[in-house]
């Protein structure tokens, strides 16, 4: 298994290939700026003390305060939040907003918790890193198994230390504790502006068959969203499996289905597969919307599909990205695909801090035109570069953030 953090260094090296930079602003990028480890005791139901892993990556300020969600996985590790951290300076650059990356998370299966362990975890973690963060410095938001609720505890938390009720410390908050109209699908949404001028642009025709892989927050979403569309889900997974439904999915009954089941598997009219056949079942769109390291150089090759949107981060492997490139299968790279998340972050941000709550359709026009706005620049560029849409948006993110100027900062 690829190490992600090596996965993003070699992307960042293949794409100052196609432009210089300074070579001391790259040497700030090749390392975070802090990184942060904790051990969280938490006094299991049983009475027993169980000690948890806890991480946050402060990558780059630059532009802004740190911002990036928290993961809760049982592979999470250090090498993984740097690698997420890293990619979140990227994508704020890309989108634009005035954040820079950070990343954190822990090392724990959620499911096997209980919901009071759970939430002691969660304000745990926010009891030890109260002094890394704040709305002016670090705002952390939800990712991998971790959800509004997850954000509502720790936002209570952090209050409880700090005396701060602005509740701008978090985002992804629930509505009622300052959370944004709009957050929970922004992500999928953003996915779907980004893909649907794409589509436009390699002809691609109005109605595609989609194939997703993950049907949490991101990956559930946008298969509402592209059904909504006119789009065809034909496959889709979870962590327990995978289903094929040729003629379409009802994504609406599947997930009354999830909700009662627990898994997608064995869903009525559909056909089991593994997650090895999802990915290379033939499809005009693939949808990578789980976690990193998912298309490799083993299976690249076997790949059938017109077009790759990366919603999960790091899903594709550089080995990977050179194979589909010469396939000349174009792959959207996460920082621009799944930027909506934390832009609809960053307006949750913003609205805390003026202390406004503003409606849904005026947070989805934003989100829109900064989408919009900012593929469009992305896709002509790599044009004028003539290269592929990773490199493309590599290179845009590391031009705004040398422009931030802080490269001597440590003179
Ligand atoms: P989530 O916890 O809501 O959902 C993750 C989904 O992936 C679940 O359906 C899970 O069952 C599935 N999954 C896990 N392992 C799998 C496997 N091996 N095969 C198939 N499916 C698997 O998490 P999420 O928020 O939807 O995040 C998904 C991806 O999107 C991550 O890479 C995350 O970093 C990225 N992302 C999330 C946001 C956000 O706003 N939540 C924003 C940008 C990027």
């Amino acid at each position: 298994m690829n190490n992600p953090f090596q996965n993003a260094m070699s992307q960042l090296e293949r794409a100052t290939k196609i432009k210089k930079f300074d070579e001391k602003f790259l040497k700030i990028l090749s390392q975070p700026n802090r990184e942060i480890r904790i051990s969280i005791p938490i006094t299991m139901d049983n009475g027993k003390t169980e000690l948890f892993e806890g991480y946050r990556v402060q990558y780059n300020n630059a532009r802004g305060p740190y911002k990036g969600g928290i993961r809760y996985h049982q592979d999470t590790d250090i090498n993984e939040v740097k690698a997420l951290a890293f990619w979140m300076a990227l994508k704020c650059a890309v989108a634009n907003i005035p954040m820079g990356g950070g990343k954190g998370g822990i090392t724990v299966n959620p499911k096997l918790l209980s919901k009071n362990e759970l939430e002691k975890l969660s304000r745990g973690w926010i009891k030890l890193m109260a002094p890394v963060i704040g709305p002016k410095v670090d705002v952390p938001a939800p990712d991998v198994n971790t959800t509004p609720e997850i954000m509502s505890w720790m936002v209570d938390e952090y209050s409880k230390i700090t005396g701060d009720k602005t509740n701008a410390v978090i985002t992804g908050k629930p509505i009622a504790v300052g959370g944004s109209e709009g957050r929970g699908p922004a992500t999928g949404l953003g996915g779907f502006y980004v893909f649907d001028i794409i589509r436009q642009k390699l002809g691609l025709p109005e109605s595609c068959d989609i194939i997703i892989q993950g049907f949490g927050n991101v990956g559930g979403n946008a298969a509402e969203i592209l059904t909504d569309h006119g789009h065809k889900i034909i496959a889709i997974s979870d962590s327990k499996g995978a289903i094929l439904k040729e003629d379409g999915i009802d994504i609406k009954a599947l997930n009354e289905y999830k909700k009662t089941n627990g898994q997608i598997a064995n869903f009525p009219g559909s056909k089991n597969i593994t997650n090895e056949e999802l990915l290379t079942t033939p499809c005009d769109v693939l949808i990578p919307a789980a976690l990193e390291n998912q298309i490799t150089g083993k299976n690249a090759k076997e790949i059938k599909t017109q077009l790759i949107v990366e919603l999960a981060n790091g899903p594709t492997t550089p080995e990977a990205d050179d194979i589909l490139f010469e396939r000349n299968i174009p792959v959207v790279p996460d920082i621009l695909a799944n930027a909506g998340g934390v832009t609809v972050s960053t307006f949750e941000w913003e609205q805390n801090i003026k202390g406004e709550h503003w409606k849904e359709e005026d947070v989805f026009a934003k989100l829109k035109k900064i989408m919009e706005e900012e593929t469009e620049i992305i896709w002509n560029r790599s044009k004028e570069l003539n290269t592929d849409i990773r490199r493309t948006a590599f290179v845009i993110a590391l031009e705004r953030i040398e422009s931030a100027g802080l490269v001597h900062v440590i003179d």
